[in-house]
């Protein structure tokens, strides 16, 4: 005979067997009741550790976790949780069930040097690991098979700190995995599994960490091994660190170390996609495959083309990886060999002009020329690339360059936080999820009987409160770090009541986070009305050798000590994806100035919608196809002149005319009861047209019948 308190016990044995589970998945990272059952069970940990379940999970004894799910609460918290992540993983109904069956023996191979997943993880530098990051969720939530490969950097991008004289300073984390939510890839004799590849006439072996998202999985190539010489330990050491042959080395491992750890797996794709040109290599190590096993050169690149896809993200010649002849004949000099061809020839795998000497080798044109398809990231983007790219098909005009366009999205539920979740379950029920992507579905926001205007004030202000005062923490922090005794009432700073405009993003100058600053007697004028006040938070990184992307924000951190704007704008350090979640969910408006057509696309400003935020800005990347004018606010007009002054020039004053005469007023014109009813129309508008075009579930799905599926 069970006693009950046999059955208690049982049950929290389970329990506890569930949450270690659960916590080596970061399905967590989007579940807001997993995460809230990680915090209750140990909220020092939780915070410290950037919110790492893993780390909660060891801070706990199997004693006191089983113990502690003898509560009546945490259990029943716990049961539900690992149901729901249960019903999750299992459920067969999914949208890839039915569009993508053809890949479930043969997954799609999603290969990016850059995974933003949750800022615990900090494998990420900016927008393109974002993108990949939430491309793998969607991915996981469609129920499509799906490997991510990237590299397992263990000094992540870096830790940013802003020193007294505004400029910006990096340390460099030291990421242990086995307290990371991922878990080392074993061989069959059960130690770590280990492959080898040869960069500059040296073997290089790597090992690999399997992260679990939701239903997908994502491997990372780590050099971190003792039979590595300590030079080829660092090339999985940071992201998008070192010179240029550091940056072959990390290309190689993550094209030809990825095929490769896929092989060894087992694991043989269906497509490969290759998210930006960094990934390149992955389609010589299928040549060579194809050669070893006795294909002529021509017949390798053919069945190679017939594998893979290709995004291309990059707006600029310049940002596209080229190298000389001379490194790759270093670092690749096994490569001519393994293609059984001399190395010009070698070389002109990556050349607009074959046979030109003078020409680098460009990953671009590499993947270009052996990808069945490909694509830029927004219609503008496409565009552009077609133009940039049309000397590579000289038979065809320029708009019958074969590079489409898949617009960019966010996944949704990753960016929100918990008061926005229960807002819309509240309001379209437990199930919305499902909908993301039905248009006919949103409609009904536009309803005011079924969402009130008071109801999405009161989002406002609340997410707006949690902004405030976690920025106020980490303002205090960054002020006694350098020394400034912070204000004496930093409770009173940043008001919930004021217009808040945020600007976060990396700081790379076409991003131009200075350009508000253009004319500082109007600025003053804008932020200092008493009636209308104005303030602005900023954020985010430079690269460490990008020191115009440094001066940016040190003119940013001074301009927040002027006098003219002191307690009306911030620069807020260490931007991450915790950050951003505030950041997206608490501004009122989310402000958006490249030199167009330089932002591809752009993601952060879809991630406001559904917070009720809304978008300032220059018609550029996903804006110029969001903006209908009802549901934000554009800046200037669908063109550019080509004349960078007269652009800086022309897009200043049009965001000061925008701001004058639109965001501002329209914001403080209160009804009797205090409500902005024109504002609040926007905010509804941006609900009903954005949230269910730009969603990762709707780009995932896009890339899976235009790209994935072969005609
Ligand atoms: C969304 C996001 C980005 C990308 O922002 P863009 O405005 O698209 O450049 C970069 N970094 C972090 C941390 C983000 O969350």
């Amino acid at each position: 005979m069970i006693t009950s308190s046999q059955a208690t016990h049982e049950e929290a044995l389970r329990l506890a067997s569930g949450i270690q589970r659960l916590a080596r998945n970061i399905w967590w990272s989007w579940n807001p009741r997993a995460q809230e059952l990680f915090k209750a069970l140990s909220v020092e940990a939780w915070e410290k550790s950037n919110h790492n379940a893993v780390a909660v999970i060891e801070a706990l004894s199997r004693e006191e976790l089983v113990a502690t799910l003898y509560s009546k609460r945490l259990g029943a918290m716990a049961h539900e949780v690992i149901d729901e992540f249960d019903r999750y993983l299992n459920d067969a109904n999914t949208w890839g069930a039915v569009h993508a069956a053809r890949f479930k023996d043969h997954p799609v191979a999603y290969f990016c040097a850059e995974f933003g997943l949750h800022e615990c993880l900090p494998i990420y530098s900016g927008g393109l690991g974002i993108l990949s990051g939430d491309h793998v969720k969607s991915a996981s939530d469609l129920g499509i098979p799906l490997i991510g490969i990237s590299l397992l950097y263990r000094n992540g991008y870096f830790n940013q700190q802003i020193n007294p004289q505004g400029w910006q300073e990096e340390t460099y984390p030291i990421a242990d995995p086995a307290h990371l939510p991922m878990e080392p890839v074993l061989g069959k004799d059960g130690k770590p599994l280990v492959c080898r590849l040869t960069i500059a006439h040296t073997r290089v072996a790597f090992t690999a960490w399997r992260v679990a998202v939701g239903r997908c999985t994502i491997y990372l190539l780590d050099t971190q091994l003792p039979e590595n010489d300590m030079h080829w330990r660092e090339i999985t050491a940071r992201v998008y660190g070192g010179d240029q042959s550091t940056r072959v080395s990390q290309e190689m491992m993550l094209g030809v170390g990825g095929v490769r750890l896929l092989r060894a797996l087992g694991v043989d794709p269906g497509v490969y996609h290759l998210n930006e040109g960094h990934s390149a290599f992955l389609l010589l190590e299928l040549m060579r495959e194809q050669v070893a096993a006795g294909k002529p050169l021509a017949e390798a690149q053919e069945v190679t083309r017939r594998l893979a896809v290709f995004t291309s993200h990059t707006p600029v010649a310049a940002g596209h990886d080229r190298f000389s002849r001379d490194l790759l004949d270093y670092m690749m000099n096994q490569w001519p060999g393994n293609l059984k061809i001399p190395m010009d020839q070698f070389m002109d795998l990556g050349r607009v002009r074959p046979g030109d000497g003078s020409e680098p080798f460009c990953m671009t044109v590499l993947a270009l020329r052996h990808t069945r398809q490909a694509n830029a990231v927004s219609e503008l983007n496409g565009r552009i690339s077609r133009a940039m790219w049309k000397d590579l098909y000289p038979a065809r005009p320029v708009d019958q360059v074969p590079i489409g366009h898949i617009t960019n999205g966010v996944h949704i539920l990753g960016w929100m936080n918990r008061v926005t979740y229960s807002f819309w379950e509240h309001t379209l029920g437990v199930a919305w999820l499902k909908h993301l992507m039905q248009r006919d579905f949103w409609e009904k926001v536009a309803d005011p009987r079924f969402l009130s205007d008071e109801a999405i004030w009161a989002l406002r202000y609340q997410c707006k409160r949690q902004m405030i005062e976690a920025i106020r923490a980490r303002l205090e922090k960054q002020m006694m770090r350098i020394g400034i005794s912070p204000a004496t009432h930093m409770q009173q700073i940043l008001r919930p009541d004021a217009l808040t405009i945020g600007f976060a993003r990396r700081m790379a100058t076409y991003k131009r986070a200075d350009l508000i600053f253009r004319n500082l007697d109007r600025a003053a004028a804008l932020l200092n009305n008493p009636e209308r006040p104005v303030q602005i938070l900023f954020a985010g990184k430079a690269h460490p050798r990008d020191d115009g992307g440094k001066a940016l924000i040190q003119r940013i951190i001074n301009f927040s000590h002027d006098p003219r704007f002191m307690g009306k704008v911030y620069f807020v350090e260490g931007y991450d994806i915790q950050l951003a979640r505030y950041l997206v969910s608490g501004c009122d408006v989310w402000l958006n100035n490249p030199r167009r057509p330089l932002e591809a696309s752009g993601t952060s400003g879809q991630k406001t919608s559904v917070h009720g935020c809304v978008n300032l800005s220059i018609m550029d990347g996903w804006w110029r196809e969001g903006c209908d004018g009802t549901n934000g606010f554009a800046i200037g007009e669908d063109s550019n002149p080509d004349n960078v002054e007269e652009q800086d020039r022309q897009d200043a004053e049009n965001l000061y005319k925008a701001l004058e005469t639109r965001v501002i007023p329209e914001f403080y014109d209160r009804d009797a009861m205090n409500i902005p009813r024109a504002w609040i129309q926007r905010i509804r508008r941006a609900m009903m047209t954005l949230i269910p075009d730009y969603n990762t579930d709707r780009m995932v799905a896009d890339y899976m019948t235009k790209y994935y599926q072969p005609d």
